[in-house]
């Protein structure tokens, strides 16, 4: 077991009440991690550092943030090994999944660095005003990019390393200083992060972190009135309250929420390869991807040898221990994660939907401890069940049947979340007006949660508020100031 303290202010610090809370490994319950378990009065303190600390780095020159940046990304390149580890032990990524996804925070982290170097702002034609001779000009106007100031950041646990990183690189590259707050269940992983960042004696204040559960120093961050701008990923629902925490203080907020994706396969597609790869990007990670393709629109005609090659596929996949290099699904990360999951699935059961595959847990001495889940598969779902309007955030997944585009496009409308989407089909011009018309922040046609580094990610409707990451990186952590000067 690796025992943590928090980074505040930079030291390393025990939580004011001295208590402490333990992290587990859900492939076999073994306790990973203990982790301080922080109150208001720790939060009081890092929130008090960042707006110390904010003033001089906002001030220094954009190469020494980006150069400083640039070295958080050589350094989680140096401790790879350490990170993949926890996810792995911490979190249940696959040996073969973890590598991908701190190479990922790394490329995000790396492009923070250079995307603020060029982040500029405009200037604005010329406008006399009074006291210029006719015909002339004696004003300067221009728009300039400012930090917020002091940022919470708060993440969810379903790939810990890559959205800490995806948000601290852009937030502290572009002059703001900030306060993290890692899922509970992967403290751990936050702290190693700390732990890495605390190494490269950076000045003391911009980036802290502290632990604990979101109901309280989540709370308290999101109504703290030392808090500027809130960064948020996780449920839409939590992300609800904290809009009206927030409000009463006016926080700026970037908000990536939840979903429900649809994957629109039709008729022209290449149903076999279109069903295995689907197959592959939906139970990876264990279904807990926020860009998971959940609910499936198979054109009447293919429906059938889709959901046959879908399935054919899924009970090929791997459940096992997720440090076996050829395990492709692992446990789901907590006890209470696969309750959830489980309650989806005997709603959708109890509602009418049909179980082709999967819906129950794997048997053997290897699973009697960890929380794994078999890839589950419903077909013959109605718009108004329960599994086709909520984020199950699983291994579980649900067919509907469609006879024209238009009849498809509505159903996959049909949703509160507008997160991504994808279509299949060899006719381009056909997959464009999907692509025009579908209420969602990305869509793809043939291929589903491609993304880049330089890929800005981010929600329609309950999905979220703003883009994050990618190019527009430095833009989501910056407010933008209008300046006009007169020539005298
Ligand atoms: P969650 O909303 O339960 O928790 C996310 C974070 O918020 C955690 O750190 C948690 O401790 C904290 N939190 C909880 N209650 C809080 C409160 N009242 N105030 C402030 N903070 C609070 O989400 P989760 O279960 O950790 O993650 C799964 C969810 O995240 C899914 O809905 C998934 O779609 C979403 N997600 C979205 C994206 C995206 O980019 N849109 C990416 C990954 C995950």
């Amino acid at each position: 077991m690796e025992k943590f303290k928090m980074w505040i202010n930079g030291t390393w610090v025990e939580a004011d009440s001295g208590r402490t809370f333990l992290t587990h490994n859900p492939a076999n319950g073994e306790v990973i991690a203990e982790v301080p378990l922080a109150g208001k009065s720790d939060v009081d303190k890092a929130v008090a550092a960042a707006r110390k600390a904010f003033p001089a780095w906002s001030r220094k020159t954009q190469e020494e943030r980006s150069s400083v940046v640039a070295r958080i990304a050589a350094a989680l390149k140096d401790h790879k090994d350490e990170l993949i580890k926890l996810e792995i032990l911490e979190h249940g990524a696959t040996a073969r999944h973890a590598p991908i996804m701190i190479a990922f925070a790394t490329a995000n982290m790396e492009l923070a660095a250079s995307a603020a170097r060029v982040h500029m702002g405009k200037v604005l034609p010329a406008t006399p005003s009074k006291g210029a001779p006719a015909g002339t000009s004696n004003t300067l106007c221009y728009l300039k990019y400012e930090p917020f100031g002091v940022c919470a950041l708060i993440t969810p646990w379903n790939v810990p390393t890559l959205l800490l990183a995806t948000k601290i690189g852009p937030c502290i590259a572009t002059g703001n200083t900030c306060v993290v707050k890692p899922p509970s269940i992967n403290s751990g992983i936050g702290l190693k992060l700390a732990e890495i960042i605390s190494k490269l004696d950076l000045p003391s204040g911009i980036i802290n972190f502290v632990t604990g559960p979101g109901s309280s120093i989540g709370r308290d961050l999101s109504t703290h009135p030392g808090v500027d701008f809130i960064s948020f990923t996780g449920s839409s629902e939590v992300g609800k309250d904290i809009i009206a925490n927030s409000s009463q203080t006016v926080k700026t907020l970037m908000m990536e929420l939840g979903g429900k994706n649809p994957a629109i396969i039709l008729e022209d597609a290449d149903v076999d390869a279109a069903a295995e790869e689907l197959c592959m990007i939906t139970f990876e990670n264990v279904g807990q991807n926020c860009a998971q393709p959940s609910r499936f629109y198979v054109h009447e005609k293919v429906h059938n040898r889709f959901v046959e090659r879908f399935v054919a596929t899924a009970n090929k996949i791997k459940v096992g221990d997720p440090s076996d290099e050829s395990t492709v699904m692992g446990p789901v990360v907590s006890k209470e994660q696969r309750d959830t999951i489980e309650r989806y699935i005997k709603s959708a059961i109890d509602e009418g939907a049909k179980l082709v595959c999967g819906g129950k847990r794997p048997t053997g001495s290897l699973f009697d401890k960890g929380f794994y889940l078999a890839p589950t598969v419903f077909t013959d779902l109605k718009p108004n069940m329960t599994i086709a309007r909520e984020e199950v955030f699983g291994p579980c997944v649900g067919f509907f049947k469609f006879s024209s585009d238009e009849k498809a496009l509505e159903a996959a409308n049909d949703s509160v979340f507008g997160l991504c989407a994808s279509v299949w089909t060899k006719d381009y011009a056909r997959g464009l007006k999907f692509v025009n018309e579908l209420q969602a922040g990305s869509v793809w046609i043939n291929q589903h949660m491609n993304l880049v580094a330089e890929t800005p990610w981010g929600g329609f409707k309950e999905s979220g508020l703003m883009k994050e990451g990618g190019v527009l990186g430095p833009e989501g952590y910056t407010q933008m100031k209008y300046v006009c000067i007169k020539h005298v």
